[in-house]
């Protein structure tokens, strides 16, 4: 099938970037994408994702602004004050190139319509160019492209290149928009989109009508399975209800190990390829023959124990010299599941088995499987969470042996406990109906702290209460409503409760400007009044004080 026009993607852009509504993106680049072949699909949705590579590849065709900006120069003519002035007008610098290119310099002898095929050949090109005196090459690549360019595309070249395409098209609608063009289920096309873990390839297979046989395949990282947060042994005994298992909490590195044909490629949590960064994890995997996609942590381990994570850290922002690093945080890979053996996905088997498979692909080599322990009650949870912390682990993710792995969700398969950051004495001052098996009561809780002699929001909470004590702070907070919206009321601040959390974080969310991550409840203060609360200064204090893990996103 020939190749289509770029220009038609730029256009279909250009409009989902005009509206608002996610209705209307999904269905513009759906009615756009029904024309296109395989390859173009794959291209297309790419691009329109703002990547120029599969995801988890090793490289990116990114280019810097420097050269983008002198290769726009020289196209365009324009001065530096000209470019400084649209750009400080649209902020923005495929807007830039837009409003520029209008007026070429250069022409181009023969100018030839630009398709998807020839801009990923360029993308390919830039990709390939690395190392000492790349940015000429990279330079000449750029700007043919942009010589070729109508002012639209130019555009979108820029915006794929610098990685802001700004369109609003995040991945969920950009899956919507391709099942749409291909008549795919809401379920297949997310079964397809997890299993196939990039955008471009998901829309290839979709055009072609192969998504039902979609794989997990080697080198193409899937998302990872996440733990849901519990406040309590007690708790975690209860979800589970029965014997399961409690694993360590090793305090590292998330990593997704592949090995195919004699090749070993590391991903982390954001499925970029870290391999480079643990030569460790891929000679531990030199004498396997097999094929296989492991999930575990890269841990800095040395004589049996954990060591701090500070020195992880510092060892992967290369802070130093990088064998002097190694020596410091020498590393050991626990894994702890596994994706896929031998050419078939193995996540749909109960956790039970995929742990004997796991356990036979890295016997003899010096890779260790996560530790565990069987656990039924509150108290062996307890126990079992007391022992990973003197042992120097962080806490326990708890299991169900009979749990598939849920690709890219926080299942609730996965329980993790661990030692909160700090707590927080709140007061609540907003309330909501429950959902669900909560649907009559008041369970979901708006909670304050003191800023001075105001009260500054900082989360919502709507975990760690028993039943009962859920019925209690219903009525409690029906009689000490201010203002009722219906399913929400404000409510007079009074209760106090402790919270425990995750992290801070950032947010425009509440007016304090903090959010609390996973919070939940650990107990009603009833000793407490609404003066004896906690301030926003302790908030900013643990803030600050929250040891930064390595790219905090990627965990
Ligand atoms: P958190 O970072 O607190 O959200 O906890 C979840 C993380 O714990 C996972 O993403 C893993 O990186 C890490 N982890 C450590 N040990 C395990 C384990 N045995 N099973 C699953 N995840 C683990």
């Amino acid at each position: 099938m020939k190749s289509t026009k770029f220009i038609a993607l730029a256009e279909a852009l250009e409009r989902v970037r005009g509206t608002a509504s996610k209705n209307e993106k999904v269905s513009i680049l759906s009615a756009y994408l029904k024309g296109l072949g395989p390859e173009d699909a794959r291209v297309a949705s790419r691009i329109a994702s703002g990547r120029s590579s599969q995801r988890g590849s090793r490289d990116e065709a990114q280019v810097g602004y420097s050269t983008l900006l002198d290769v726009i120069r020289e196209v365009t003519g324009a001065t530096e004050e000209e470019i400084s002035k649209v750009y400080l007008k649209r902020g923005d610098l495929g807007e830039v190139a837009e409003v520029l290119l209008g007026d070429k310099k250069e022409q181009p002898l023969f100018r030839e319509d630009l398709t998807l095929a020839a801009l990923d050949d360029a993308f390919a090109r830039l990709r390939a160019t690395k190392g000492q005196g790349s940015s000429g090459a990279k330079r000449g690549t750029v700007k043919s492209l942009l010589l070729a360019a109508t002012p639209l595309e130019g555009k979108y070249i820029v915006k794929v290149l610098t990685g802001e395409m700004r369109t609003g098209l995040v991945s969920g609608l950009l899956k919507e928009a391709i099942a749409g063009a291909y008549g795919l289920s809401d379920e297949e096309a997310e079964r397809a989109y997890m299993v196939l873990g990039d955008i471009g390839t998901f829309a290839e297979s979709a055009a072609k009508g192969d998504t039902r046989s979609a794989r997990i395949q080697p080198f193409r990282p899937v998302n990872f399975m996440l733990a849901e947060p519990f406040a309590t042994p007690g708790e975690i005994a209860e979800h589970f209800g029965r014997t399961v298992y409690a694993e360590y909490k090793y305090d590292g590195v998330r990593a997704q190990v592949h090995r195919s044909r004699g090749a070993v490629r590391v991903y982390s949590r954001r499925l970029e390829d870290v391999t480079e960064g643990f030569p460790e994890v891929v000679s531990a995997f030199e004498g396997s023959t097999r094929e296989f996609v492991l999930d575990g942590e890269v841990v800095p381990f040395a004589d049996g124990r954990p060591l701090p994570f500070q020195l992880l850290q510092r060892r992967l922002r290369r802070q130093e010299d990088f064998e002097e690093a190694r020596k410091k945080a020498p590393v050991t890979y626990f894994a702890f599941d596994i994706l896929a053996l031998d050419g078939e996905e193995t996540t749909e088997l109960p956790l039970s088995e995929r742990r004997m498979l796991l356990a036979a692909v890295v016997a003899g080599s010096p890779v260790r499987v996560a530790e565990s322990v069987d656990v039924t009650t509150e108290g062996e949870v307890m126990a079992a969470f007391r022992r990973s912390k003197e042992l120097g682990y962080e806490g326990l993710v708890v299991k169900d042996p009979g749990g598939a792995y849920a690709m890219g969700k926080r299942g609730s398969g996965w329980a993790k406990l661990k030692e909160e950051l700090d707590t927080l004495d709140v007061v609540i001052v907003g309330a909501e109906y429950g959902h669900g098996k909560r649907a009559g009561v008041i369970s979901d809780y708006t909670f304050a702290v003191r800023d001075g002699d105001a009260l500054k929001t900082v989360g919502k909470a709507y975990s760690g209460l028993t039943d009962k004590e859920i019925g209690e702070m219903t009525k409690r907070l029906k009689e000490t409503t201010l203002k009722d919206f219906g399913y929400r009321r404000q409510v007079r601040p009074e209760i106090v409760v402790e919270v425990a959390f995750d992290s801070i974080q950032r947010s425009g969310r509440h007016d304090s400007g903090f959010a609390l991550r996973f919070p939940r409840i650990k107990r009603i203060r009833t000793d407490k009044g609404p003066s004896e609360i906690d301030d926003i200064a302790k908030v900013e204090r643990i803030f600050a004080g929250q040891k930064l893990k390595v790219d905090e996103a990627a965990r």
